[in-house]
């Protein structure tokens, strides 16, 4: 499935004549780095008006997807703001369709029902942040002699994990992942995400899943 684009009747905020004009519905984040791009730059739907030459966001439902990442996000538009709980019933029997018509991907995540585009954007910089850091953690655990298990992301960004946990000897174990993080923060105290994975696992919780 690749990103969609839909069509759709538009009306100027300067009460110009109603135009019809393309916007995107679907953006495949993995495969569209520059729709992505856009996206995040604020320029994605913007639609000039053929009357006046406004240029202003077309405000309208779409939907976020990147399988990698596990990231599939149900973005409605700001004006939906006073019925977003209606609007949040549709778009998770969307996902019910969506999720039957993609079987072959395995959707197994839950998606995220978003209340305009400011929210993704907060997701998909919080993504970053986490994407960058995780690689860090990666490359210290490596010069440490640690290695660096993957774990499924959906569920690290549940727990405000990052994408690779160290692992002090060769067992993914709560013990040795514990070992290997408190090692490597009392190196770099700059490794923030590692700080919820030390304070979970001496809570005993579970470790994630591994990719
Ligand atoms: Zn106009």
């Amino acid at each position: 499935m690749k990103s969609i684009k839909g069509e759709c009747n538009v009306e100027c905020p300067n009460g110009c004549e109603s135009f019809d004009a393309e916007y995107w519905t679907l953006i495949r984040g993995d495969h569209d780095a520059e729709l992505k791009e856009s996206l995040l730059g604020g320029e994605l739907n913007l639609i000039s008006c053929p009357s006046c030459g406004e240029i202003f966001y077309h405000d309208r439902d779409f939907i976020y997807f990147d399988p990698p990442k596990q990231i599939l996000a149900f973005v409605s538009p700001k004006t939906a703001k006073e019925n977003f709980e209606e609007k949040k019933q549709k778009m998770m029997k969307d996902f019910e369709l969506l999720r039957k018509n993609l079987s072959e991907m395995n959707i197994s995540y839950d998606p995220f029902y978003l209340f305009g585009i400011e929210e993704l954007k907060a997701l998909l910089d919080y993504d970053d942040f986490c994407n960058c850091q995780s690689e860090v953690i990666a490359a210290c655990a490596s010069q440490k002699g640690f290695k660096a298990v993957a774990v499924n992301p959906a569920q690290a960004r549940l727990k405000g994990y990052p994408l690779y946990l160290p692992v002090e000897g060769s067992t993914y174990t709560a013990q040795s992942v514990k070992k290997a993080a408190q090692a490597l923060v009392a190196q770099n105290p700059a490794l923030t995400l590692l700080n919820a994975v030390i304070k979970d696992i001496s809570e005993g919780k579970d470790l994630p899943a591994r990719l």
